[in-house]
């Protein structure tokens, strides 16, 4: 979370923003960062920095699998990391891992 804080104060700061109204994170469900996790710590990062008070979102990633058989992407939390079409349990992970800044509102 400190490292997400660093990134966006200095981003509003690069765009001579005065202040940061509204931060959006896109998470990945396969990501080891907990949504609810970072929502606690979030008061407590944001102290003394452009960020405190501000509002924050949270949008989740779906977690995207590649089957190793038949080449069948699909979402692998939705259908337990097994294929739907050859029901193989071999994927490779696409997509899920993100933790992205997606939005920054300033003023
Ligand atoms: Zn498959």
């Amino acid at each position: 979370m400190n490292r997400i804080v660093s990134i966006a104060t200095r981003y509003a700061r690069k765009g001579g923003a005065r202040k940061v109204t509204k931060l959006v994170l896109q998470i990945g469900q396969m990501s080891d960062v907990i949504p609810d996790a970072l929502r606690l710590v979030y008061p407590m990062c944001t102290e003394n920095t452009m960020l405190e008070g501000v509002t924050m979102e949270i949008e989740p990633l779906p977690a995207m699998g590649k089957c190793k058989q038949c080449e069948h992407v699909y979402n692998l939390l939705e259908h337990e990391f097994k294929c739907p079409k050859c029901s193989g349990e071999q994927w490779e992970l696409l997509s899920g891992r993100e933790l992205l800044i997606k939005e920054l509102e300033v003023m």
